[in-house]
């Protein structure tokens, strides 16, 4: 493996050192060289995954996993720029094979049976028999299903003609106690031979702890169907996370790569700095991991989450980890806080954990009503996590240290967590950044503050600031973010926008379409 990595680093170089001269060379000649060096670049990655430029999901399995580490490192400081420091960020020793959930799509190809992955935005199945990310096992017991499909004159799915039976498989692991589960979705719930077949795969795989046939008779894009029917076994498996057990549905949330996920907690819990009396929130909680591992070291706390599996799960987790001061609610946690918040509940730490889309305004919104001292970010997508910090500064939360962990070696994706804590109204600091350096409105909007002032400036012939342009939108309600340049006490004052002036930015907003 080292000898391959260096072998890239090599060919890099070689890359880098032909950019500087393409730079000097005509553009017709620069793109031509461009799409030469994406060729390689994807010819580099095939040489270790046949599959890499179809599947898509390694984008980084040509780069060397040290420098792999460094470019998260720098995207998550880039993101988070002007809201607080990221420590170092924690790598995984042995970078493979650490998927605990595989799905493949099975479909069949000249006769033959094939299982795989839909080419990126398609629905072409392309075949994959070896992953370097996948748990190698899961991978096995996929191969084996092949095979058992033909012996049993099983059909796979035509997505086309409605016809078959096989649509997908879903393998999760438990890496700690090694149960596995095998999900087999179907198109149709009659499964003929069923318990043969089962029988046949557990012989194979005699690791393997339950068999569930999930319904999915739908024309859609989501893998699993509503309904489940347990073949074999308890109809989930069971994994140990930081000393707690953990049951896990398959269609429950659990992070695919438990090695780091057990850092990532770590990290989430020691950020909350818990004594023992507090009065926790576990939002977005999942399957109740996060409120669990904190719950020994809290007072009591409360879980939300909207999936009603994973509420099961989580309720089942505590009743299986004798732990006594937890609760679990199915509810939006937007929801859920805005009623905790309206009914006068105070809070002390508050942890969460959303999918990648982020959390939501009024969900923070009711944070700062509760007015917990920390709350812990746990975030999938620093992109949302940025966006979000925003507004928990709007509302009197200030980041102050975040932690990258690489929970997903080989891809673009990172974890964080992130601490932010109350800014009590006696500390609240003057912002001394300049309104373009910080401005994140920019992204949501359609021109930049220097593109406003200079439309100002040619056709009224005012100079206006970004302080004016701020007012501006926040009246026009075009912005979120109000603490620029947040006044040093309750006393202090701020410029106000003259009226003509206020007149020129509107027209300005009109003609960039921003109103
Ligand atoms: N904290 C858990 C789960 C994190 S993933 C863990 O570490 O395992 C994000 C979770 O948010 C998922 O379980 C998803 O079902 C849940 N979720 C998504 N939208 C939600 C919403 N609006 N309200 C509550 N939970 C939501």
């Amino acid at each position: 493996m080292a000898e391959i990595c260096n072998q890239r680093d090599f060919c890099r170089t070689v890359i880098e050192g032909e950019g500087a001269k393409k730079a000097l060379a005509k553009d017709r000649d620069n793109a031509e060289n461009v799409e030469k060096e994406k060729k390689k670049e994807r010819r580099d990655g095939e040489k270790l995954c046949p599959v890499s430029s179809k599947c898509g999901g390694c984008q980084f399995l040509d780069m060397p996993y040290e420098k792999q580490l460094k470019k998260k490192q720098r995207d998550v400081e880039q993101l988070l720029k002007g809201f607080c420091k990221v420590h170092k960020i924690a790598g995984m020793d042995a970078p493979f094979y650490y998927r605990n959930k595989v799905h493949a799509v099975f479909g069949y190809r000249k006769g033959q049976v094939i299982s795989g992955i839909y080419r990126e935005g398609t629905h072409e199945i392309v075949p994959v028999e070896k992953c370097w990310i996948e748990d190698q096992k899961a991978d096995e017991i996929i191969g084996t299903i092949r095979g058992l499909l033909k012996s049993f004159k099983i059909r796979t799915y035509d997505e086309d003609r409605g016809y078959g039976l096989l649509r997908h498989v879903l393998v999760r692991r438990g890496f700690a106690t090694g149960q596995v589960m095998v999900v087999l979705v179907t198109a149709s719930p009659v499964f003929p031979s069923k318990n043969n077949f089962v029988k046949a795969l557990r012989q194979k795989h005699p690791e393997i702890t339950t068999i569930i046939q999930n319904l999915n008779d739908r024309e859609t894009s989501m893998v699993l169907g509503d309904r489940e029917k347990v073949l074999y076994g308890k109809g989930y498996i069971e994994d140990v996370l930081c000393g707690c057990t953990f049951r896990i549905s398959s269609k429950s949330f659990y992070q695919v790569n438990p090695v780091q996920t057990e850092k990532l907690y770590a990290k989430a819990v020691e950020a909350a700095g818990l004594t023992g009396k507090e009065f926790v929130v576990d939002a977005y909680c999942g399957i109740g991991t996060i409120g669990i591992i904190a719950s020994r070291k809290a007072g009591r706390v409360i879980g939300v989450e909207l999936n009603q599996d994973a509420v099961r799960d989580a309720v089942e987790n505590a009743k299986r980890n004798r732990i006594k001061n937890i609760r679990f609610y199915h509810n939006d946690a937007g929801v859920f806080m805005e009623e905790m918040a309206s009914s006068g509940e105070h809070v002390d730490v508050v942890f969460l954990d959303p999918p990648r889309s982020g959390s939501t305004e009024a969900f923070i919104q009711s944070v700062a009503v509760m007015g917990p001292d920390r709350v812990v970010y746990v975030s999938c997508n620093p992109e949302t996590l940025a966006r979000d910090l925003k507004v928990f500064e709007k509302v009197g939360y200030r980041a102050e240290e975040a932690w990258a962990v690489d929970l997903f070696p080989h891809t673009g994706h990172v974890e964080t967590v992130c601490l932010l804590s109350k800014l009590h109204s006696d500390q609240h600091i003057e912002v001394e950044l300049q309104m373009d350096e910080l401005d994140l409105t920019a992204a949501e909007s359609k021109a930049t503050y220097k593109e406003i002032k200079d439309y100002v400036l040619e056709h009224s012939g005012l100079k206006v600031s970004s302080l004016y342009i701020a007012q501006v939108k926040e009246k026009c309600g075009i912005i979120e973010r109000v603490n620029y340049n947040l006044p040093k006490s309750e006393n202090s004052r701020q410029p106000k926008c003259p009226p003509e002036k206020e007149v020129a930015i509107r027209e300005a907003l009109e003609y960039f379409h921003m109103i």
